[in-house]
């Protein structure tokens, strides 16, 4: 494993040069923040009809449609959600300087082919592995978040060094830039997504609510068990593993786990989530995916309100409405 340091950084290939971030949601204020508090020139390209314009102005940041921001740029970032960065690229291509660097947070657009870029250009990834608050909050305390570093097109042989200064300026190499490609980040990113973090994770919440409510347990009760309490389990896995988890959990806890946590995640799971990962690979989730936003996405929004009208929503919100220590 190649992974970089600060001391690996040489930021001055920056210097006085403009670094453009499209999009202003959760990775690119974050990014725009922190390069500005670096020292870099940075412009935001937004449409002057969305909402992120004024915010990014109240921020101290000077902002131009994408067209514009484009002009004259070293780097641009396209952090904007996947299924747009195509388009944009479109909308933008002939305003991009010869030999201009892309960068790109998460490989979707550049691996399943969505934007094929023009060969004078460099390609870059710098995927911070968290999300955008996490990003500039980290930033702020002097600390960072750690990134997977890739290069796609290097047609001017400084495709490297411009995204580790990059990567600097948003902090991540504060904790360690970690070498990967394209196809690693962008099929790994998807596979934990989907398998594991969001959508079996989610799932594993809402089938262990509806057992306990269907079993005839109080509902209330059930929410605090299931979903409530895994933020703990999840922040003692974060800091320190499973070692950790076991020292804090109950020997009652630990051998319930080790007994009945293989029979929920069985060979049938483990085959589910391998045919997930074949999928990702071979591009059928991308196809479906794409296909789903060009049509306006009538199936993910039909999914979404089912997620949002699910009763353990009810008696969440109920609940935590009277715990005002919890950030809502
Ligand atoms: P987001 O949805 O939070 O923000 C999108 C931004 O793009 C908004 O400011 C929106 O106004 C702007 N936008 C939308 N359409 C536009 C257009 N046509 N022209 C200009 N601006 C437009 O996005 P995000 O979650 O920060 O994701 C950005 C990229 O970062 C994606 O590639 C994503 O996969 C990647 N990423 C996200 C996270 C995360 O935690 N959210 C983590 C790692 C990587
Ligand atoms: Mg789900």
């Amino acid at each position: 494993m190649q992974m970089y340091s600060e001391a690996d950084v040489d930021t001055s290939c920056l210097n006085d040069r403009q670094v453009t971030v499209l999009g202003y949601g959760s990775q690119g204020r974050a990014h725009a923040l922190n390069l500005k508090d670096s020292g870099f020139n940075v412009v935001v390209g937004l449409r002057s009809s969305g909402a992120s314009w004024a915010k990014a102005e109240a921020d101290g940041l000077t902002v131009k449609e994408p067209v514009d921001a484009v002009k004259g740029a070293a780097i641009i970032a396209f952090l904007t959600p996947d299924m747009v960065q195509p388009e944009l690229y479109d909308s933008v291509l002939k305003e991009i300087g010869d030999g201009a660097t892309l960068l790109f947070a998460h490989g979707f657009a550049i691996h399943f082919k969505q934007i094929e870029p023009r060969s004078d250009l460099n390609v870059v990834l710098i995927a911070p592995k968290g999300p955008g608050d996490l990003v500039r909050r980290q930033y702020k305390e002097g600390h960072g978040v750690p990134c997977l570093v890739a290069v796609h097109q290097d047609a001017a042989g400084d495709a490297l060094k411009l995204a580790l200064a990059y990567s600097a300026g948003i902090g991540g190499a504060r904790a360690g830039v970690i070498e990967t490609t394209f196809a690693e980040e962008t099929e790994t990113d998807l596979f934990g997504e989907q398998a594991v973090l969001c959508g079996g994770a989610t799932e594993l919440i809402v089938a262990g609510f509806e057992i306990l409510v269907k079993a005839g347990y109080q509902p209330e009760v059930a929410y605090f068990e299931v979903m409530h309490e895994l933020k703990l389990i999840v922040d003692l896995l974060h800091e320190g593993g499973l070692r950790k988890m076991h020292e804090y959990i109950s020997d009652t806890a630990a051998y319930g786990d080790l007994v009945s946590g293989p029979r929920v995640v069985d060979a049938h799971v483990r085959e589910q989530m391998q045919l997930i990962l074949d999928e990702i690979q071979d591009g059928t989730f991308a196809r479906k995916w794409i296909a789903e936003s060009k049509a306006g996405m009538p199936e993910f929004r039909r999914m979404m309100n089912a997620d949002l009208e699910h009763p353990i929503e009810k008696v969440g919100a109920k609940l935590r409405s009277r715990m005002d220590w919890l950030e809502g």
